[in-house]
């Protein structure tokens, strides 16, 4: 697997299906590890993986 590259998200345009850095960015591998139940509202699971990343951005913030 090749080495991933810091902060690469920050300088894309997020059209992730075009981008030839997909094995080496942080962003596209957490979404590609979501399943369909992270993605549904109504599930509570949604919740809580939003409250996780929220807190893991206010860490980062700080
Ligand atoms: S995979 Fe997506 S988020 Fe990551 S650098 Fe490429 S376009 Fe940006």
């Amino acid at each position: 697997m090749a080495e991933k590259i810091s902060g690469i998200h920050n300088y894309c345009d997020r059209w992730c299906e075009r981008c030839a850095f997909t094995s080496r960015c942080e962003v596209y591998r957490t979404l590609e590890e979501k399943d369909a139940l992270d993605l549904d509202k109504d599930n509570e699971k949604f919740w809580e993986t939003l409250s996780q990343n929220f807190s893991e951005m206010m860490t980062m913030a700080r």
